[in-house]
């Protein structure tokens, strides 16, 4: 079993170590994931000198490891949480904004001719107990009231055209969801952004940050640089160099599987529609096919905040047979694992802290809205008001008393979900 990405196989990653950093630029951004690159190319465009730190090679955060499924990630407290925290208005603003996120990447993939495999398949989200079903009922309702979004509920009787598991109890379709190739997608991103005129140095982590009135200076293994705007897009990745979004961010690992190419009768049987998928247990499991429709990738929750391959590919391969019996002895070619950050109120978050500037917190749904608030946080840099306003502005980035940035109690609660999903609370 290989333990890297399944998608590294077609766009392997790249070894090649800078030798020298300039010495002042007009833009730093620390973290070369979809945020990153995605503020880089806006800020390079409108002819700033720009440079995108990142700290492993490039490629090494969540952008290119994830299940590459977009779609409007709604606020995972749901329609009630949300209006609860931020009342009606906020909460309408929020979703509208949220139902643009695959609209504007695919108007971006267009407009950048990027072949990422993208495709606007659906959603189906499985339900695995009958008031899970009754509650994807009302959510979708008051989806489609509050911005009209197009979904259809699928009852038990119909789902075998969805599905090829049995356990679930209906389940809901969310019809302009899709899926891509985030290695793709993410290395064109990195061609764009060079392009663009920017430098991207891979291998090199801003290791301090010290900050004057007016510049800031980074200091990285290859030196120090000064830069007059610094853009932190480090997401589940974030250190304690950077203590004021450190403690406002819970790293949590999320570990995929492939399995080795399945029959294609198989395949037809068990995603009729090729849809990307998931269902409504507490521990997040997600899947969809590959993009050549040959094999299951399969995502959720690893066991610890660190990588540990070999138990994480048989907790996923264990969750796998229980949704698809058939593939319970089936060969997993790949397992991997990469950080998301989750944030104390389940939103994302964008905007400038003492001067530095954030987008992070996408809550283990970061594709779309990376590279969305990637373009945001980039014209508000340049000051451009109109382009980088969002509904997600302000929202307090809230931290907890005694929370520094490590997630020791984080085990634990996965752990006591995982019990509630096994005793079907
Ligand atoms: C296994 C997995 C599956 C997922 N599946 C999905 C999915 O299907 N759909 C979806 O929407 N989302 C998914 N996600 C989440 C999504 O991938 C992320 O939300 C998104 O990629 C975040 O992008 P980013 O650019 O903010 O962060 P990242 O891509 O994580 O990039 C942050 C980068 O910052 C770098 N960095 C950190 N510190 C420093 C430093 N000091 N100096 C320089 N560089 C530094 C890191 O090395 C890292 O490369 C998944 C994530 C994982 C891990």
């Amino acid at each position: 079993m290989k333990q890297f990405p399944y998608w590294w196989e077609h766009a392997p990653r790249d070894a090649a170590r800078p030798q020298t950093q300039p010495q002042k630029i007009d833009a730093a951004i620390i973290g070369a994931g979809f945020s990153g690159l995605s503020t880089a190319l806006i800020l390079a465009r409108a002819g700033l000198s720009v440079v995108v730190f990142e700290a492993g090679q490039l490629g090494e955060g969540a952008s290119s490891r994830n299940g590459g499924m977009v779609g409007p990630s709604f606020h995972k407290l749901g329609i009630t949480g949300l209006k609860a925290q931020y009342g009606e208005q906020k909460t309408n603003e929020i979703i509208r904004e949220s139902v643009g996120f695959v609209d504007f990447l695919q108007a971006f993939l267009k407009a950048e001719n990027i072949d990422a495999d993208f495709s606007r398949v659906g959603r189906f989200r499985g339900a695995l107990k009958p008031d899970h079903y009754d509650k994807m009922a009302r959510e979708l309702e008051s989806l489609q009231e509050a911005c009209g979004v197009s979904g259809a509920m699928v009852p038990r009787h119909e789902q075998s055209a969805e599905t090829g598991a049995q356990n679930f109890f209906g389940g809901v379709v969310y019809h302009t969801d899709g899926g891509l190739h985030p290695a793709k997608l993410h290395d064109a991103l990195a061609d764009r952004v060079r392009q663009a005129g920017a430098t991207i140095l891979p291998f090199t982590p801003v290791e301090h940050l010290e900050r004057s009135d007016t510049q800031f200076k980074l200091t990285t293994p290859l030196g120090t640089i000064v830069a007059d705007q610094v853009a932190v897009c480090t997401n589940g990745y974030t250190g304690a160099q950077f203590p004021e979004f450190h403690r406002r961010v819970l790293p949590l690992r999320s570990a995929m599987i492939a399995t080795e190419p399945l029959p294609s009768e198989l395949m037809a049987r068990l995603m009729p529609k090729g849809r990307m998928c998931g269902d409504s247990r507490r521990i997040v499991a997600y899947y969809r096919p590959s993009p050549d429709g040959t094999r299951i990738l399969f995502g959720s929750r690893a066991t610890g905040l660190k990588d540990n391959p070999a138990k994480n590919a048989r907790l996923l391969h264990n969750s796998l047979g229980e949704i698809f019996p058939d593939l319970k002895n089936v060969a997993i070619s790949h397992v991997w694992s990469g950080l998301v950050a989750y944030s104390f109120d389940h939103a994302p978050h964008i905007g400038s802290r003492d001067g530095l500037h954030f987008a992070m917190g996408y809550c283990g749904s970061g594709v779309a809205r990376a590279n969305y608030f990637g373009q945001k946080l980039a014209h508000k840099i340049l000051g451009n008001e109109e382009e980088g306003r969002s509904s997600f502005d302000g929202l307090p980035f809230q931290t907890k008393a005694l929370y520094s940035g490590n997630p020791w109690f984080m085990p634990m609660v996965l752990n006591w979900h995982r019990l509630a999903d096994k005793l079907g609370l």
